[in-house]
């Protein structure tokens, strides 16, 4: 003790934080890693007054999580303070002079954005971007460039599903690089633009305009690169672009649905110019990142919403991250329209019948026919045949009688699918199945399994 206090602390304080330490340590075994380390082990011990203990809290979310295991840590803390401790939990961000403020990192204050730049979403920075195992090394790679353009990762390939935050970390990397570097130029562009940029400079023959453009930036963000695949001439302009910039050191990062190597067709040399540097895959997010992801777009908004909550909606959505903002998006409506608290229960109702209608605009004529030809033991192929194979008949009018009923397709559209038939043989095929289904209980106990398959996506 003695040694500690000629830090200047009180006992108390000295004491508290060591206490606060053990009681850390005994709660860590107990909870899931990234949980603890980004909500608990970021709480700090802030101060003890009598019997009252306050602990800060990194965020809202952190907050709420220590108050999850609140009475652990009360429990562990009274060993050293006693049972009439009281012990609060308060919000307070932790060095807040480290992180870069939202105002500064979103309007650059240097920096040069290319007239050949789509416009950067202020929204789309790292202090938006919430970190978690299935981001962190493409997040710490982005950053790492957005520092240090050029001379880190070049170039540096992103690539993963849809919704999971690539336009986000380029848009991100843009942001901070014009907001650390006064003088860079930066470009942001999708593959889809560039394409529609050389398309147009060979018709109004301005290539020298084009190549001027795209070789005077010294960063070059490039989305969805996937778009070029299969267009030769764009393809061959890109690859010079790209050998330009990077001999003279100049950034590239680019961002695909899928990795170089199923980059297809993509020849060769782009492919392998494309894995010389750094290649980095962004995952679903756990579900703590899920939830993390919540808190942060709920805090973004101004609404306060309760843990179990932001659990229940992290829960029903597994997938990405556009769809965990759509679910919210859709719940807050729904709450605020029908003026009723948010609660779990409302939460499962409104996302259960969201996520029903979501899988429902999903379904395809396609689908339903693999799935309707697999519970008949037939080929999904022969049910778009001309063959009027008795064996073939039923499950085609099945598929189609599904399709009208689970789809939004037309009658002609569903034709179309069916071999090109036309709507009156579709029409006649749904009238056929509804009569069966009367008189049929083998029939209707298939259709109806197939249907609640079918919409909860199992088939
Ligand atoms: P992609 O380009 O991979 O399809 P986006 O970058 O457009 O995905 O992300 C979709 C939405 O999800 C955007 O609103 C984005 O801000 C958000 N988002 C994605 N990942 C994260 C994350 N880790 N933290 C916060 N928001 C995220
Ligand atoms: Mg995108």
């Amino acid at each position: 003790m003695d040694e500690q206090l000629q830090f200047g602390e009180s006992d108390a304080l000295i004491a508290f934080r060591q206490a606060w330490e053990k009681a850390l340590s005994l709660l860590a075994p107990e909870i899931s890693r990234p949980v603890f380390e980004s909500f608990l082990n970021t709480a700090k011990p802030i101060s003890i007054d009598g019997n009252t203990a306050t602990i800060g809290a990194a965020s809202e979310l952190a907050k709420l999580y220590l108050e999850k295991y609140a009475e652990l840590l009360k429990t562990a803390l009274e060993t050293t303070f006693g049972p009439e401790l009281q012990v609060i939990f308060a919000v307070a961000p932790r060095e807040p002079e480290k992180r870069p403020s939202k105002a500064k990192e979103a309007r650059p204050t240097g920096g040069i954005i290319s007239p050949i730049s789509l416009p950067l979403n202020d929204k789309y920075v790292f202090t938006n971007f919430v970190v978690g195992p299935c981001n962190r090394l493409a997040h710490a790679a982005a950053k790492a460039i957005a520092e240090k353009p050029g001379r880190v990762y070049n170039p540096f390939f992103l690539y993963g599903g849809p919704g999971l935050g690539k336009t986000h970390l380029l848009q991100a990397i843009g942001h901070h690089a014009m907001a650390r570097h006064p003088s860079v130029r930066i470009a942001y562009v999708s593959g889809e633009l560039f394409t529609s940029h050389y398309v147009t400079a060979l018709r109004e023959h301005r290539s020298e305009d084009f190549r001027q453009n795209y070789r005077s930036v010294d960063i070059l963000l490039v989305d969805d690169v996937q778009f070029l695949a299969g267009k030769e001439r764009t393809k061959e302009e890109f690859f010079h672009t790209f050998n330009t910039l990077y001999q003279m050191d100049k950034q590239i990062v680019l961002s695909s649905d899928r990795s170089p190597r199923d980059l297809n067709p993509f020849e060769e040399r782009l492919r392998s110019r494309f894995e010389s540097g750094l290649v980095v895959d962004l995952a679903p997010p756990d579900l703590e990142t899920r939830i993390a992801i919540l808190q942060n777009k709920a805090l973004a908004e101004g609404i306060g919403i309760s843990l179990p909550v932001l659990e229940c909606i992290a829960n029903l959505i597994p997938t990405n991250v556009r769809a965990l903002e759509g679910a919210l998006v859709t719940l807050l409506a729904y709450s605020s329209l029908m003026k009723v608290p948010l609660s779990v229960r409302l939460a499962k109702e409104v996302l259960e019948r969201y996520i029903v209608e979501k899988k429902l605009s999903e379904l395809t004529p396609d689908a339903i026919q693999r799935a309707v030809a697999r519970a008949f033991g037939v080929d999904a192929h022969d049910l778009q045949s001309e063959s009027r194979r008795r064996d073939l008949v039923t499950p085609r009018h099945v598929a189609m009688y599904l399709s009208r009923a689970l789809t939004a397709c037309s009658l002609a559209a569903i034709g179309k699918v069916f071999g090109g038939r036309d709507h009156a043989t579709v029409l006649h095929a749904c009238r056929r199945i509804e009569a069966l289904l009367g008189k049929d209980p083998s029939l209707r106990s298939t259709v109806e399994q197939l249907t609640q398959d079918l919409k909860a996506g199992r088939a």
